[in-house]
């Protein structure tokens, strides 16, 4: 009898992010290790990772980190993990070569020997369970979901995940060995979520090619193609649609995304044929109708790099009339509003724009149907929806309960949940420490939401500097106070304003100056309250109000 406890550390109630702890008595069994990129409040903040405490306090028990495949969600947040933890990593050909990439940048390339490359007929033998793992369909290639054997039946991750019965060679779904791992008995599953919300059945990506090839061929000039580079599935497609159309495909950008690079090196993505390749210079030589250009965006993102190519400030290409730019993969809905101000000036270029979900349903995730597939194929005890929101994971229950799952079956952890087995049922008995850490340019953790306020009310309000020098001895104020505002009104204008404030700091500096509990603390408080309510009142806005006071404890007066 094992004791297991499966605790979600990041990738419930939120998209990305996936970590979860799986622990077989004393083994604890990492799956995933992925991030968020933030929302539009989150003002500067690059990345978001999980919280780390509890991996961190129980490291030494820390048997090794699993991937499903080379995504940002999945193995971005690796190398901070890394830093606090000194496990084996183990992951697929190309999980393990993008892994690679993030660890080597955070200047942790000795980590490497310590990557492990594992296949789907691997079975990897630990004190306290075997792990192998099953290959899937996703949009990008060497994708697996991980299987945890222990005494008390299997335990299932799927990772990003989706079925496609016309998916390539390198896509397909070991349809085979999920049906073994069913009859083995599984006590519990962790499945995707992401599009369980959606009632859109995703086409096969036969379909997808097919489109494609039509897009390329109705278009009678040149076709941009923005698609996110970490879409590798679909920049096959978009290869094999320039072959098929007898269009070249020239690369944007100075350098390519490096995940693209690196399928392009390890033959993840097959190039169908070397004349579709065109040589950048060679790109105002070429007639409109054989060209493709694909841009995937310098960090990923190719909708800024089109807005580039519409006002003239891309290296390369500049969007004319008669272009049609194709929106290949679809973006998150945090980008709509970019998407339809981009939309905007493409049309103002004299060019056309066209998404491909315009005239076809197509996710890299499962759809309702497949998901119910999964649950027919694994037949798990316990349900576990992971990776989407609550709303997402709620979804994905009710799907379970349409197959008849009851609801003791179905388990929707929040954060940090531990989910422990006892006596052959598996519940939620308590929680452990998790939760987001902010990650901004190199700085982890350091940024908490008092920081995160001030940034959006200096970017949204300015900031009000009053700068003053007092002698605590001679009791009085020796310079200033100076006034100066950022980003809040135009000092010219507002000059009233502008002298009540330094009024009424002059009075708040002689009061506290005449007190015989001086305290700074309360001086400066006192100086942002009463500017700050004063120009509410006036202006009906909320800027920053910095008060820089300075002692000048030396200070002679000339006469003295
Ligand atoms: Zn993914």
């Amino acid at each position: 009898m094992s004791k297991i406890q499966i605790i979600p550390l990041g990738g419930v109630r939120e998209s990305g992010k996936n970590l979860y702890a799986v622990e077989v008595n004393q083994s604890i069994f990492v799956l995933d290790c992925g991030l968020v990129y933030p929302e539009g409040e989150m003002l500067g903040i690059d990345y978001v990772i999980p919280d780390f405490s509890y991996l961190e306090e129980n490291k030494e028990r820390i048997v090794g980190i699993f991937l499903t495949h080379g995504h940002a969600d999945a193995v971005g947040a690796l190398p901070y993990l890394l830093e606090v933890v000194d496990a084996p990593v183990f992951g697929t050909e190309f999980t393990i070569a993008i892994a690679s990439i993030t660890a080597k940048a955070k200047g942790l390339g000795d980590r490497l020997e310590n990557f492990f490359k594992i296949d789907e007929k691997m079975e990897i033998e630990f004190e306290d369970a075997q792990v192998t793992f099953f290959k899937t369909t996703h949009s990008i290639p060497d994708s697996v979901g991980i299987v945890i054997h222990t005494d008390e039946g299997q335990i299932v991750y799927t990772g990003d995940f989706r079925f496609d019965a016309g998916a390539t060679p390198l896509y397909q779904t070991e349809f085979g060995r999920l049906t073994d791992i069913g009859e083995a008995g599984v006590l519990a599953l962790l499945s995707d979520s992401a599009n369980a919300e959606s009632s859109f059945e995703n086409v096969s990506d036969l379909r997808v090619l097919d489109e494609i090839v039509e897009t390329f061929s109705n278009a009678d000039g040149r076709v941009i193609v923005a698609c996110i580079g970490s879409n590798i599935s679909r920049i096959q497609q978009v290869m094999d649609a320039a072959y098929h159309t007898n269009r070249k495909i020239f690369f944007s950008g100075t350098e390519l995304y490096d995940i693209v690079d690196t399928a392009l090196k390890m033959d993840k993505i097959k190039i169908p044929s070397r004349r579709i390749l065109g040589q950048i210079k060679q790109l105002n030589t070429t007639p409109d109708e054989e060209v493709v250009i694909l841009e995937t965006g310098d960090v990923g993102e190719p909708l800024k790099a089109v807005e580039a190519m519409c006002r003239g400030q891309h290296r390369q290409v500049k969007i004319k009339e008669g272009d049609l730019v194709y929106i290949a993969s679809t973006p998150s809905l945090a980008f709509e509003t970019t998407m339809a101000r981009i939309k905007d000036q493409v049309y103002r270029c004299g060019a056309t724009v066209q998404e491909i979900t315009d005239h076809i349903s197509t996710s890299g995730h499962a759809s309702q149907t497949d998901l119910k597939l999964m649950l027919n194929f694994l037949k798990p005890k316990y349900l576990i929806p992971v990776n989407g929101e609550y709303r997402m994971q709620n979804a994905h229950a009710v799907l379970a309960r349409q197959l008849g799952y009851k609801d003791e079956q179905l388990l929707l952890p929040a954060l940090g949940d531990v989910i422990e087995l006892h006596q052959g049922v598996l519940q939620i008995t308590k929680q452990v420490e998790a939760g987001d850490v902010l990650v901004d340019g190199i700085g982890v953790g350091d940024i908490g939401s008092v920081v995160l306020r001030d940034r959006r009310i200096l970017s949204e309000e300015g900031i009000f500097i009053v700068v003053a020098t007092i002698s605590r001895r001679l009791g009085r104020v020796l310079v200033g106070p100076q006034i100066t505002s950022r980003g809040f009104i135009y000092v010219k204008e507002n000059i009233e304003i502008l002298q009540t404030c330094s009024t009424m700091t002059l009075d708040t500096l002689d009061k506290h100056l005449a007190s015989d509990n001086f305290d700074w603390n309360e001086l400066k408080q006192d100086i942002r309250d009463q500017i700050g309510r004063y120009l509410y009142q006036e202006t009906k806005r909320r800027p920053v109000v910095l008060p820089i006071i300075m002692e000048a404890s030396s200070y002679q007066m000339p006469n003295e």
